[in-house]
Formats: structure tokens, sequence, C-alpha cells
């Protein structure tokens, strides 16, 4: 893993909520354990790894337990920059994947049945290429041509309350 390529920021503790607490190796008989420094509040790192986003790693950065995010991409223009913003209101946790000739921003919903998908970007021009959504596990998916649609189609979107681990059958039964 290339660590120039993601932006890190330590996992903060819930728990006790100290603005400078770390999640470090703590001496627990699990050697896996990582420990907040400021309260006995402890994580594991595989249980951590089910609440990330597609493309998000977890990693220990400045000896501290961190989640990385994929660094955007070079060149995108300030309404591809809206646009993303746009999908992070929407709760898409929109995640970056850098190619040569275009980029993918990859749109995940946090619990199965929220909306989900691609926008695809031209790594020449920084603008938005087409989009596509899928709405919830098993749904149908909409897809678009330009920019100016796929602003449309996600500032259509209701942003989901599916949690995540969303026990319902389907996207009709979810609350
Ligand atoms: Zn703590
Ligand atoms: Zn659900």
């Amino acid at each position: 893993m290339d660590s120039s390529a993601y932006t890190w920021q330590a996992l903060a503790c819930t728990a006790c909520d100290t603005p400078d607490a770390r999640f470090v190796l703590g001496d627990s008989d699990r050697p896996e354990i990582f420990v907040c420094t400021r309260c006995p509040t402890y994580r594991d790192p595989n249980e951590l790894a089910t609440t990330l986003a597609p493309l998000q790693v977890l990693a220990v950065h400045n000896e501290a337990l961190s989640i990385g995010t994929p660094r955007p991409p070079e060149g995108l223009t300030a309404y591809t920059k809206g646009i993303v913003e746009l999908a992070d209101i929407k709760g898409l946790r929109p995640m970056w994947r850098t190619g040569k000739a275009r980029h993918e921003l990859i749109l995940s919903s946090a619990g199965p049945h929220g909306p989900s998908g691609c926008i695809v970007v031209g790594a020449r021009t920084g603008k938005v290429l087409r989009g596509q959504i899928t709405h919830g596990a098993g749904g149908s998916t909409t897809s678009v041509q330009g920019t100016n649609e796929v602003r449309t189609l996600l500032a259509a979107l209701t942003q989901s309350a599916c949690p995540p681990f969303c026990r319902a059958s389907t996207v009709e039964a979810c609350p």
C-alpha cells in the first residue's frame, strides 16, 4: 500500500471524546487490539474494517490506528468538486479511484438498502462524463450522461436511513 495515496485521520474515541485521544497497540492479551490513550476503550481493527466505505483502509499511521481515504485526483473542475460535495451530503461516502484516462468516484451508502453507484470523470478535463445509481441492493439502476444530468440525479436522492448491517430482507421492508 502506498500511504501517500491516502489522507489519514486518526480514529477518534467516541467514549471519552478527548480531542487528542488516539488508539495505539496496547498490552492486552490479544496483540491485535488497540487501546485508547485516554480511557480504557479498546478497538478491534477487524470489526472496524466492516464499517469502512469501499476503498478506505485501516492502518497504523504515526503510531495511531487511522483511517486512510484515497486522495482526490488533480485537475477537477469546481463544478465536479461541487458534485462530490453533493454526494457527500447525500450520505454516499464518495471515494476516488484515480486512473490515467478517467477517474471513478465510487458511491456507497452505509447500509445495504441505500443508493450506491459510480461517477466517471475525464482525467484530462476534470469534468463529469456520466454516472449511475443503483437504488438499494438488488434495486433498479439509473444511468445518465453528462455533468448536469449527474448533478440532477444526485440532487433527487433522499439520504438513506438504512443502518449498517440492516436485517430487512428487501428495500421495501427497510426502515
Ligand atoms: Zn477514549
Ligand atoms: Zn435496510
